[in-house]
């Protein structure tokens, strides 16, 4: 039965949800930076305590990261404006244009959207989201060619979803993957780190020895790409207990 309490440690309000499962989980979550910790159902609460202690440095700068978020001003889709593809900030520039609406390369620092007059902030946020889901789509025949040989792993089905708090996510019975779309903003090397990890996870369910085993062979670097995601605000914890 899953039970949830407060904890308070290191000054930290923590949620301690003890559930039938093999690893313990830390999770930081948006808007307020709200620090969540799954662990099995066996583990004392002293060993909870130092294992959040041991994260406290990612925690803080998941919630300061989450902060900084909040102060951002929203999203207007106007000229001028930054957005990331592939780890490289980019300038759009909205030109309105009867006809298809199109997004495309001008150079290496300008991404030109061709929106239909008068759309709205809501409509060219979805052109652009279209465009992402594209980029990514596109990418993904190429990465499992790439990929699919070293992990050992048959056709998966590879689906694009935005994902709140996690990058990616698999059901292993169905032989599913999940990319979060705001991968494609990121550095190649992060989106491919997700691919694999989640790949492996077809094979190995848990982050066990196994599991770290499969990693460093068919992806040696794999933790300095991990680095580079949690610099980024998205919570999603991958340590193992
Ligand atoms: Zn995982």
């Amino acid at each position: 039965m899953d039970s949830a309490r407060q904890m308070v440690i290191a000054g930290i309000s923590v949620e301690v949800l003890r559930k039938d499962i093999k690893n313990l989980h830390v999770g930081v979550y948006p808007p307020a930076g709200r620090v969540r910790v799954a662990a099995p159902l066996l583990l004392d609460d002293e060993a909870v305590r130092l294992a959040v202690i041991s994260r406290l440095g990612w925690i803080r700068r998941q919630q300061a990261a989450f902060h900084q978020q909040e102060r951002q001003s929203p999203r207007e889709y106007v000229s001028g404006e930054s957005h990331y593809f592939r780890g490289r900030r980019y300038r759009i520039e909205v030109v309105e244009r009867r006809g298809p609406a199109s997004i495309a390369f001008r150079n290496n620092t300008v991404l030109t959207m061709h929106a239909p007059p008068g759309a709205d902030a809501e409509r060219r946020a979805e052109l652009l989201d279209l465009w992402y889901r594209n980029q990514l789509r596109a990418e993904i025949p190429g990465l499992l060619h790439k990929w699919l040989p070293k992990v050992g792993v048959l056709a998966p089905d590879v689906r694009i979803k935005k994902l709140k708090t996690l990058w990616g996510s698999c059901n292993p019975e169905a032989g599913r993957v999940w990319l979060n779309l705001e991968l494609i903003k990121k550095p190649y090397s992060c989106l491919e780190f997700i691919l694999v990890h989640e790949l492996v996870h077809l094979i190995e369910r848990h982050h066990n020895e196994r599991f770290l085993a499969i990693m460093d062979r068919v992806m040696p670097s794999w933790r300095s790409y991990r680095e580079d995601l949690n610099r980024a605000p998205l919570a999603h914890s991958e340590w193992d207990y």
